[in-house]
């Protein structure tokens, strides 16, 4: 069945420009051809998108799809494979409702082997959804961010108990990880390396992995035909990673002007997540006073790293891509506040676009199928009423989604 597109403005994912009076002919599951007024084919359905932005379904490219809600978060550890593997399911399937056609989920909890069978449920159809793309696990060493059992860490006999299998030492232990990973179906590594500024660890500037276990994990990974990421905050430690052929990192956030320089060199990617740092740049103080003592000292002591990180990343020319983190301040669906983040932050709305559609299906391997509204991709777009250009809560209303030529229902976020 043909669909004939009838577009407002058009962003394509490839050209920094809006489009006016552009067609999109979808066939079936892929889009046939993008053209200033289209002739219509003979029996071909119009759908008149005309009061829409019309931009490639979005992508996210730091899901994490393990909670229901951010407010369970706490809970954990004491939930089933079976009660992880539902909400992967929920989240993806409110990905694709607001317009996020593909989403890369970052593994985190002490469960998530679920994933994998979630995302081969939705490719073969037997359930809508976003589609996802897989780490199951973000594995590291004991004491450190992911390493849930610390909270446990008063009681050396139950914290050694609740210890995940993927928390370890050791070059062979992290080879050996990343074999398991591959071998159960994640299709990306991705890990823990530097601590974080909420969890009881040494806190964000501390590199917990020494250079021995980084080579284990980048050189078995990418022996294996993978790619790997890493959480990580600062400069000392990107600029080792990147050094070693690291494919990219995520959050970035103590970013200084010597590593942004090495950075945009490599042409490794940055996925930067904005909005889950905008409260301590803002050094909100309902927001730091929910914190543990240690955290809140921790949020302090860098509010203004994390400015000026925020600074150096937005005017650099990192490769950045688009994703929002979400598990302790939104619902893992709610991406929409990420685009507020980069708005706010003065990133323009094509780059913003750019991130979150071409740029992300490149760091997700997709970039054949989706990222761009063009001939022989997949057919994955989104339709917006709101002003993308002028408005940063633009996002928290989608107004149509279509991934691989079918039409999906939409759901609006409630604007907290
Ligand atoms: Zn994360």
């Amino acid at each position: 069945m043909r669909k004939l597109i009838r577009c407002g403005k058009l962003f394509d994912g490839i050209h920094e420009e809006w489009q006016k009076d552009m067609d999109v002919l979808v066939d079936d599951r892929k889009i046939a051809m993008v053209g200033c007024h289209l002739p219509v084919p003979e029996g071909a359905e119009i759908m008149d998108l005309r009061h829409l932005t019309v931009t490639p379904g979005l992508i996210d490219a730091h899901v994490h799809g393990h909670i229901l809600t951010w407010q369970e978060m706490d809970t954990v550890l004491f939930q089933s494979e079976g009660y992880n593997t539902l909400a992967y399911l929920h989240n993806a399937q409110r990905c694709l409702e607001r317009g996020f056609t593909s989403i890369r989920v970052t593994g985190l909890g002490p469960l998530g082997f679920g994933a994998v069978d979630c995302r081969k449920l939705i490719d073969r159809g037997f359930f809508p959804g976003a589609r996802m793309v897989v780490a199951c696990h973000a594995f590291g060493c004991p004491g450190m961010p992911g390493d849930m059992s610390m909270h446990a860490a008063a009681n050396p006999y139950l914290s050694d108990f609740m210890q995940p299998s993927f928390i370890g030492s050791g070059a062979d232990f992290f080879a050996n990880q990343v074999r398991r990973e591959i071998k159960y179906g994640s299709d990306y590594i991705k890990t823990f390396i530097s601590g974080s500024f909420l969890s009881p660890d040494g806190g964000p500037d501390v590199c917990y992995l020494s250079d021995t276990e980084l080579r284990a994990i980048i050189e078995t990974a990418h022996e294996l035909g993978k790619p790997v990421t890493a959480h990580v905050y600062p400069g000392h430690v990107m600029r080792r990673l990147l050094a070693m052929g690291i494919d990219g990192m995520e959050h970035g956030a103590l970013m200084d002007e010597e590593t942004a320089r090495l950075y945009e060199e490599s042409g490794a990617y940055l996925v930067s997540t904005f909005a889950p740092f905008q409260d301590m740049i803002e050094e909100n103080e309902e927001f730091i006073a929910q914190n543990t003592e240690d955290a809140q000292k921790k949020l302090r002591k860098y509010a203004p790293l994390l400015r000026r990180g925020r600074e150096i990343i937005c005017s650099s020319r990192i490769r950045l891509g688009f994703g929002s983190d979400f598990w302790a301040v939104h619902q893992p669906y709610e991406s929409c506040y990420e685009y507020r983040c980069w708005r706010r932050s003065g990133m323009s709305a094509l780059r913003t676009l750019r991130a979150a559609t071409s740029v992300n299906a490149e760091i997700l391997g997709i970039q054949d199928k989706v990222g761009t509204i063009e001939p022989g991709k997949l057919a994955d777009l989104a339709g917006w009423s709101r002003d993308l250009e002028q408005d940063p809560d633009a996002l928290f209303e989608c107004s149509f989604v279509m991934k691989e030529g079918t039409v999906y229902p939409t759901g609006n976020i409630v604007k907290e």
